[in-house]
């Protein structure tokens, strides 16, 4: 039976897993295998919420082990490392094997991509990155840390004007904007569970950008709106401000003073893995993205499908599709039809990107734009634009879990929500 491996459960990579095992699994045409590094998928631009712990992991994951015993692929936990062309295996390591090579006929790359600090000195060793789900429980434990023990601190003392968190983050695209706008929403939380002095205005939250605006992505109109927002809700945004160096206690601009910080997040930009970098012979971007052909194979092994923000698509206007949510649900879509044509031996289809538009989610608001293919571009506001951001993802979700299973998602998460942060506070006494 053919063999197809897809390495990375992601945005583009479990979608892709669901179709390939319900189409060829179910009817035992091919063996359809899922390798992953974690156990549960979740929807990367909803990082920043569990970051803020405003989205439940628990409530709002998706298991690969179950997802593929009901849509009939198999899954294994590991971590790719390296890729032998020749004798087609990828070699995968977890904690429990040191090191196991498994077999493919066609062989899915879709890993994701990581954060690039550009070499900046310091970045790596004082900052936090939001590249995975362990990461943003790695700094909502970080933040909610820093929390209580200011709690504390305050609790004793008088409070002054020089009593407050500051939290640096630097990169004005959606990542650093939408992690910024929850962050006071999550101290307020804090202040109704008997820490009466914590409240928002105790939170000095900055975004840092080099150059002369954020959200690069949206009308300069539409960015400005958002600024407005932001600073209206106390957050600086310092713009042409380019960080050469972090260090302990705050990041170095090129020109003026150290921007201190109690705690430093990166969100700058993004690059594929190192190690991806000419992984067996392969062609790779400058951003180690491994390039392919508008069919999705990579230039130079047709037994190779790259989707998602590790590849690199080169598109008619001359620029590689954008690394995002919206382009690897787009790629794993062709890529689905591709090994079923492959296998069919039927012409390829060619992947072409199309913008549907940028919504920046803000907490309780929203704004951006939806693209509307012959219509042009629509600038959207308000509730209405929170409601379209927070239906892509429930888009996401029923495309890999059915409608039935996603509504009742959304019933769970609400409700383990509202208990969430009484109960974090209970525990810690
Ligand atoms: C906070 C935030 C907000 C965002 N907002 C938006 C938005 O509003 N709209 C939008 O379109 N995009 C948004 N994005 C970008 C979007 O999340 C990514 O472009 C998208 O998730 C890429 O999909 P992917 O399938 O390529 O990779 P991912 O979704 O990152 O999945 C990669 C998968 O590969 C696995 N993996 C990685 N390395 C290995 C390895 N070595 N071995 C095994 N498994 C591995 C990971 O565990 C993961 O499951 C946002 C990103 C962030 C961080």
């Amino acid at each position: 039976m053919v063999k197809i491996i897809i390495i990375g459960g992601g945005a583009g990579g479990l979608e892709l897993a669901t179709d390939l095992g319900d189409k060829l699994g179910k009817s035992n045409q091919a063996e359809v295998t899922l390798i992953d590094k974690n156990t549960y998928h979740i929807w990367k631009p909803l990082l920043h919420e569990v970051a803020t712990g405003i989205l439940n992991e628990q409530a709002d994951k998706i298991d690969y082990a179950e997802q593929g015993q009901q849509h009939h692929f198999q899954f294994i936990q590991g971590t790719f490392t390296n890729l032998n062309r020749e004798e087609k295996h990828v070699i995968i390591e977890n904690s429990n094997i040191e090191s196991i090579s498994v077999p493919y006929d066609t062989l899915v790359v879709a890993i994701g991509s990581t954060s690039n600090d550009f070499g900046t000195p310091g970045v790596k060793e004082h900052c936090i990155f939001l590249d995975d789900q362990n990461a943003a429980i790695r700094l909502r434990e970080t933040l909610i840390t820093k929390f209580a023990s200011f709690c504390s601190i305050i609790d004793e003392h008088e409070t002054t004007t020089e009593d407050k968190i500051r939290i640096a983050i630097v990169g004005g695209g959606a990542t650093g904007v939408e992690l910024a706008s929850e962050l006071p929403h999550m101290v307020e939380t804090f202040g109704n569970c008997g820490r009466n002095k914590m409240c928002s205005d105790l939170l000095d939250v900055s975004i840092i950008e080099a150059t002369d605006r954020i959200l690069p992505a949206l009308p300069e109109k539409t960015a400005l709106n958002i600024t407005n927002t932001l600073q209206k809700r106390g957050i600086h945004v310092l713009t042409k401000t380019m960080i050469t160096k972090a260090e302990s206690n705050g990041f170095y601009p090129k020109e003026g003073d150290i921007i201190s910080a109690d705690i430093m997040i990166w969100t700058a930009g993004v690059k594929a893995p190192d190690y991806l970098k000419d992984i067996a012979g392969l062609e790779s971007s400058r951003s180690n993205q491994l390039v392919v052909k508008p069919t999705l194979q990579t230039t130079r092994d047709d037994n190779i499908f790259v989707i998602g923000d590790c590849a690199y698509a080169m598109q008619d206007s001359g620029r590689a599709s954008p690394a995002t949510a919206q382009a690897a649900h787009q790629m794993a879509k062709i890529c689905y039809e591709n090994i079923i044509n492959m296998l069919n031996n039927k012409p390829m289809k060619l992947f072409k990107y199309t913008d549907n538009g940028t919504i920046i989610s803000l907490h309780d608001t929203a704004q951006g734009v939806v693209k509307i293919a012959g219509k042009g571009e629509m600038k959207v506001k308000g509730f209405f634009a929170l409601m379209i951001h927070r239906l892509l993802y429930r888009m996401h979700q029923a495309s890999l879990l059915g409608i039935v299973k996603t509504i009742r998602f959304v019933k769970a998460s609400k409700e383990v929500y509202k208990n969430k942060f009484a109960s974090i506070f209970t525990h810690q006494g």
